[in-house]
């Protein structure tokens, strides 16, 4: 079996994954907050963890994986939006999340298994608040309840700051019920206006970490294996998911590994709400960037390094002329899968299993991309599929632009482009005799000739032969 490794922020050391429990893999992802589009540096820990979730489902089975990622529809920033707008929380928070799937599902990420709400589990939440104040790790004042930092000795462990150094690193928002400036809020009281729940400390709302905390509890139990997101969560919203965990539930181990990816930034800044410099997943997609355009783009860097926006097209429009060009499609692939030649490239796998190396994996499907067979294609066919590049087989994408000849002299592209303009105008003719002439000259010469949309492109076919252009 393939051994996976991760860089585990924890430890800080790159180490093989070992799951709890191999029949059932765990993973909780941080979600978005639900107010408005994802931008394309929100994507990214969806898209690493999407490549995890494949990952781990191609090593263990794919029954054998259960993947978590929250939606945040309790939250100060939406109610402002919902203020600023005049419109109903439940409109803005519903249209957001249809708005998430529409564009994650345009870059072809496989739906989690789960997608708890926040204000589906506010039972669970105000449980484990009251957990906390049992046992000393939490206490009530002026109608919230605040976490005390100072009652768990690990706090900081994750991010490995001290207690001081946080202080003093971050906004801490200091009020006259804390005792401590770094105490953090489990629960806040609501006015009007603002969503609330009754809750033995009043009428209020969470705070956002204890959501975390309750929902992977709820879904996952104590311990389970990954927990991931971008690393400007490490702190606080990790740390404090941490303390929350490890103080109400002492017995389990809260995450295993976890997984934080760098950020993605534009011109050597963090692309940000606040800082206004985003585009969202939207955006491109309108510009007819198409989403495996995106997804191919944000896989060629390590999601440990921090990554700036750059051109992949041009690649992913000559593997999916490789795969138009050798026939691939549904039938191929059952009969690859017939004859057991639908299988991983090991060394494929092995590059993506080390800590989720995903350009290596790139530049290994450059090589496997020279076969000139179906069969010597195999690999690199199930390659794009495992990350993700051909979500639906019967529909490999082609892109216009004209560059599907790129490898072939200007001439004979030429003809072919005179000769398909041929077609065209005999077809508009109804002239159906010399249509299927000029098909057969190309098929003949290997030329592979996809419509799409009233529109002909062509690919060089693995038979391809210019001489049979020549002198035509
Ligand atoms: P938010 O909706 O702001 O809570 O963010 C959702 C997720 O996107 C979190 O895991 C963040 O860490 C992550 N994130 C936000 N901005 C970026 C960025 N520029 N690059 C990578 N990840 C980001
Ligand atoms: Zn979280």
């Amino acid at each position: 079996m393939t051994t996976i490794r991760l860089h585990n922020t924890k430890t800080r050391k790159r180490e093989d994954f070992a799951p709890i429990d191999p029949q059932n893999v765990r993973l909780y992802l941080c979600g978005p907050t639900v107010y408005d589009r994802a931008h394309i540096g929100n994507l990214r820990p969806s898209l690493v963890f999407d490549v995890l979730f494949r990952l781990l489902r191609e090593v263990y089975g794919k029954d054998h994986v259960t993947y978590v990622r929250n939606f945040t529809d309790v939250d100060d920033k939406i109610n402002a939006r919902a203020a600023e707008s005049g419109r109903a929380i439940g409109d803005i928070t519903a249209e957001t999340i249809q708005w998430y799937h529409d564009d994650l599902d345009a870059v072809g990420l496989l739906r989690p298994t789960h997608e708890p709400r926040a204000t589906d589990h506010i039972a669970q939440m105000i449980a484990m608040i009251e957990t906390l104040i049992d046992k000393d790790h939490a206490y009530a004042a002026e109608g919230h309840v605040l976490f005390a930092v100072d009652s768990y000795a690990d706090y900081g462990a994750l991010s490995g700051r001290s207690v001081d150094d946080m202080i003093a690193g971050a906004r801490v928002e200091v009020a006259p019920y804390k005792r401590n400036p770094m105490d953090f809020v489990l629960w806040k009281p609501s006015g009007d206006g603002v969503p609330g729940w009754d809750s033995p400390w009043g009428y209020g709302r969470p705070g956002w970490h204890i959501e975390c905390s309750a929902m992977s509890l709820e879904l996952l139990g104590e311990s389970f294996d990954i927990h991931g997101g971008g690393n400007d969560l490490q702190f606080p919203h990790h740390e404090n998911e941490i303390a929350q965990s490890a103080c109400a539930h002492p017995t389990g181990e809260f995450a295993r590994y976890w997984l934080h990816n760098e950020m993605l930034q534009v011109e050597g800044k963090k692309m940000s709400k606040s800082l206004g410099n985003f585009f969202t997943i939207r955006d491109l997609l309108d510009q007819g960037v198409p989403g495996e355009v995106i997804r191919m783009v944000m896989l060629g860097t390590h999601y440990g390094k921090t990554m700036d926006w750059t051109e992949a097209e041009g690649t992913l429009r000559k593997w999916y002329g490789i795969l138009h060009g050798h026939g691939f499609g549904p039938d191929l692939i059952a009969a690859l899968k017939a004859d057991g030649k639908w299988v991983p490239d090991a060394e494929f796998i092995g590059v993506l299993a080390n800590d989720l190396n995903t350009s290596g994996a790139l530049s290994r499907l450059h090589v496997l991309a020279k076969g000139k067979t179906p069969v010597a294609l195999a690999g690199f066919a199930h390659g794009l599929d495992m990350l993700g590049l051909v979500s639906d087989w019967a529909a490999i994408p082609q892109f216009d632009g004209g560059e599907a000849g790129a490898d072939i002299a200007p001439a004979i592209a030429e003809r072919v482009d005179a000769l398909l303009a041929e077609r065209a105008a005999a077809r508009a003719a109804k002239d159906w005799g010399r249509a299927d002439q000029v098909r057969d000259i190309l098929t003949d010469a290997g030329v592979q000739v996809t419509d799409v949309g009233g529109q002909a492109t062509w690919t060089a076919g693995p038979e391809f032969d210019a001489a049979k252009l020549e002198g035509l």
